[in-house]
């Protein structure tokens, strides 16, 4: 699936980590996100990797784009996207930022909260809003619970209050949780939804939209569900609680259209140990870590698949941290990570699966490492 990412590296050889990112692969995942869900526009979550290219190649096959700050709606706009296929997805907003995406014709906000409402309708009035309901994040590896979203009956009030100040009351919008591998996740959080369309229908308001947001997986160490899988639960969840009166649906995925598009290229520093204790664990600093762009590590939670110049070798646990003089860039420590026992000092590593949230967490030069180095091919 990679090997044009491989033959690239190999032609064009680099200095420090990069991440390589195949354009194909994400081509592959946008059509395989419209073919599974085909009634459901795609809105790429903007965050999980803005490089310009990436962003061009989905505005050109069509997708819309799910943003959270003016800068990445202008990457959007820049991309080709057309100002009706954007939406501003962060339920916190700046007033004077609302009206900027404003004035750059942006019509579809998410909220969560009456303030948020009241904001909007100042600085955006007669714009269509969602409103974000809570979701636990069970069953997800990157959950994204408590921040975003309110209780299903508070979205009510949110949504008939912005009726009243005269914006649209568009939807309803959830997040499973971000690397969900359970496609039937989506069922509780639709059962909500219905709910908050059959209560609004009676109080006079018609809402239009269930905005299924992202959460689809890429495939880590753990197997995942196709996507076909997730189509099929979502459609099934869809039908069960709106009957034959399904909305028009949108999905936001931002790691299942790139995680897989990319291999991060990186290099052993040093491998030494803390005493000569015989079953002492190896320690191995690789040049690139939490603050180069691997900060989903944090709390070991993703496990990126590594290759090494030695697999097939006999294979011993490391610790496995980054090159930064600070103690909290370790990446897997707690659940050792198994590596071949003649990986040496300066052995290429590629670590893949790494096409979304590496980039954009890469720190901008902390003790003087660069920030992440991306080329798409
Ligand atoms: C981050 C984010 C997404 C993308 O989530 P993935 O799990 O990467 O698909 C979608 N919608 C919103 C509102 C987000 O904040």
């Amino acid at each position: 699936m990679t090997e044009r990412i491989l033959n690239y590296m190999a032609a064009h050889p680099h200095e420090g980590p990069r991440l390589v990112v195949d354009l194909d692969v994400v081509r592959d995942n946008y059509r395989a996100f419209s073919k599974a869900l085909p009634d459901t526009r795609v809105f790429y979550a903007v965050k999980a990797n803005p490089e310009p290219k990436v962003l061009k190649l989905l505005a050109d096959l069509g997708s819309c784009f799910d943003t959270a700050s003016v800068v990445e709606i202008k990457l959007a706009l820049d991309a080709g996207a057309t100002p009706d296929r954007i939406s501003f997805g962060n339920t916190i907003k700046k007033e004077r930022d609302i009206a900027a995406a404003r004035a750059l014709g942006i019509d579809l906000y998410a909220v969560d909260c009456i303030e948020e409402v009241e904001k909007i309708a100042r600085a955006a009035p007669g714009a269509r809003v969602f409103a974000r309901i809570l979701c636990d994040g069970a069953g997800a590896e990157w959950p994204l619970s408590r921040k975003f979203g309110c209780v299903p009956e508070m979205a009510v009030d949110v949504l008939e209050h912005a009726h009243r100040l005269g914006l649209t009351a568009y939807g309803v919008s959830f997040h499973v949780g971000s690397q969900q591998r359970d496609p039937k996740m989506w069922n509780g959080a639709l059962a909500s939804a219905a709910m908050i369309f059959r209560t609004l229908a009676e109080r006079g308001i018609t809402l239009s939209m269930v905005n299924l947001g992202g959460g689809f997986p890429t495939r880590y160490l753990k197997k995942i569900p196709g996507v076909e899988s997730y189509g099929t639960a979502i459609f099934n969840a869809l039908r069960k609680h709106f009957g034959n009166r399904i909305p028009e649906t949108i999905i936001e995925p931002g790691r299942g259209m790139v995680g897989n598009a990319g291999i991060i290229e990186s290099e052993v520093v040093l491998i030494s140990k803390k005493s000569n204790a015989a079953d002492e664990t190896r320690w191995v600093y690789l040049d690139i870590g939490k603050f180069g762009g691997l900060a989903e590590t944090m709390d070991e939670a993703i496990r990126y698949p590594i290759k090494t110049p030695r697999d097939g070798a006999e294979l011993a646990p490391c610790v496995l941290a980054g090159p930064t003089c600070d103690s909290a860039d370790v990446m897997y420590e707690k659940d050792p990570y198994f590596l071949p026992v003649s990986l040496e000092i300066g052995d290429r590593v590629l670590i893949e699966a790494t096409g979304a949230y590496t980039t954009t967490y890469s720190s901008c030069a902390f003790n003087g490492f660069p920030p992440l180095h991306t080329v798409c091919i």
